[in-house]
């Protein structure tokens, strides 16, 4: 594998400030070399020095471009092998000659992600962290982002060999017993393995929970947003949306509604459904009252019910509230600049109090309240915690959920005192699965298809 040296632009094709050529593989100081010109040849650069110089022609000597070379010699770089990264001015033909003059010299153009597949068969990352470097590159929200890089560090990771350290000490022991099967070793066995394997299954969990904590914070809680004409709604959304205003302009048309689609509370984005019907309601405010939420309250994973401070509970909010106890809904009560008039005894008697968040929509005061009890309902842990894990990729989440029906299984082999040996099957499928998350013992073809998601030159 690593016997070729293998060459690509690593810069998006066009019209750029640099553009970088990257080569890579046991001959890439010596092709760079050979068409490169400055004082110190490269051959003789020490590791992680940078060197401007100008690339010539292979065939006339000529000069074809003014550049910078930075030698990163094995195993301190990205791939693990000897790399040579060509900065050149950034456009389409310059690159292009540069990069020809490096495969003219014996260099073979990359494929799709071939530079970070060198670095996972090199064993410098695994197969978890090879795939965050593909969230990484294509995350689109600063979450997505941070949770990508926790992953391409491998923290991941980690947690995964910890499971599997946990699973091969089970298999050990229990292999051990079908050595020795001796009738009160087995006895300690099965707690032993019970134990373990429900600490595993406990982490396992812990981790699909946290997946599906990732997936509301890459994609937004579906909000609805309800209460009847004049509590407040559009002046909430004003003040949620206060933070994106800031990048719109006052282009007419449908851009602000698009916009204010999503906002964000206490770091927690919320995708708002039906904004424009609440923006209608309050201007026709006979025509339409609760009802018209009816469609986005069936969709919507939280519920913002806002009522008015100000004034008593009327029939209709109340048998709502009632309506909506079994769904994850936060009662807003809106105007606390305004003297209160609302029965919070009544309130609190339909309404857990961490459901109900106090704010003045038109101060803009008590959205941070909003933000916590919205994190309360949604996250078990703190959402700014540095220490958890989001596990985002399908490919992670299949295979921990296939480790758990394992682990279950293992459990109740157990339970139903089968021979130990129908268990260890078990669990030895629980450790290859978590082991393909980090790609032990992967197939080519799955390599393959892993890496042919990324873009040329990386
Ligand atoms: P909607 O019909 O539920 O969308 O309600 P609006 O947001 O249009 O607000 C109705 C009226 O209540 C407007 O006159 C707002 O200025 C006023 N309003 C909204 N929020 C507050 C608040 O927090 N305090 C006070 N004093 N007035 C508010």
């Amino acid at each position: 594998m690593t016997e070729d040296t293998i060459a690509a632009i690593a810069t998006p094709l066009g019209e750029g400030g640099i553009a970088v050529i990257r080569i890579s593989g046991p001959r890439a100081v010596d092709i760079a070399e050979s068409v490169f010109r400055s004082k110190v040849k490269l051959t003789k650069a020490e590791s992680h020095t940078v060197h401007y110089g100008h690339v010539v022609s292979p065939a006339t000597g000529e000069r074809i471009e003014e550049a910078l070379a930075t030698v990163m010699r094995a195993p301190r770089s990205y791939t693990a092998e000897d790399v040579v990264e060509v900065s050149c001015h950034g456009g389409i033909v310059s690159v292009k000659k540069v990069l020809d003059a490096i495969l003219d010299r014996g260099a073979r153009l990359a494929e799709p992600g071939e530079f970070t597949k060198r670095a996972f068969l090199n064993g410098r990352i695994d197969l978890a962290q090879a795939e965050a470097v593909i969230d990484l590159i294509r995350s689109k929200s600063d979450r997505a982002f941070t949770i990508a890089l926790k992953q391409a560090e491998g923290v991941l990771s980690r947690r995964v060999k910890a499971l599997r350290h946990v699973l091969i000490e089970t298999m050990a022991h229990i292999e051990v017993n079908i050595d020795y099967p001796e009738h009160d070793v087995e006895e300690l066995t099965n707690a032993f393995i019970r134990e373990k394997c429900e600490a595993a299954l406990e982490e396992i969990e812990t981790m699909l929970r946290t997946a599906e904590e990732g997936k509301l914070l890459r994609e937004g809680i579906e909000t609805a947003i309800v209460g009847k004409p004049n509590v407040g709604k559009s002046s909430l959304l004003n003040a949620l949306a206060q933070d994106n205003r800031a990048i719109v302009t006052d282009i007419p048309g449908t851009t602000r509604d698009v916009i204010e689609e999503y906002v964000t509370v206490g770091g927690i984005p919320l995708k708002l459904l039906d904004t424009a019907g609440i923006r209608e309601t309050s201007d026709v405010v006979e025509r339409i009252g609760v009802e018209r939420s009816r469609s986005a309250i069936a969709s919507a994973d939280l519920i913002l019910f806002v009522v008015n401070g100000h004034e008593e509970l009327s029939e209709e909010e109340n048998a709502l509230m009632d309506e909506l106890a079994g769904r994850q809904t936060i009662v807003i009560v809106n105007k606390m600049d305004l003297e209160p008039k609302i029965d919070w005894n009544a309130l609190y008697e339909r309404v857990p109090e961490e459901r109900v968040v106090r704010l003045s929509a038109r101060e803009g005061e008590g959205l941070d309240r909003l933000g916590k009890a919205i994190g309360a309902l949604f996250f078990s842990g703190s959402i700014e915690s540095s220490d958890i894990t989001y596990v985002s990729n399908v490919r992670h989440i299949h295979l921990l959920k296939q480790a758990k029906g394992a682990l279950l299984e293992a459990l109740d082999g157990v339970a139903a005192q089968m021979p130990i040996d129908m268990v260890q099957i078990d669990v030895r499928r629980a450790w290859e699965q978590l082991g393909e998350m980090i790609g032990d013992a992967v197939s080519d073809s799955l390599i393959d298809q892993i890496f042919s998601q990324f873009c040329l030159g990386k």
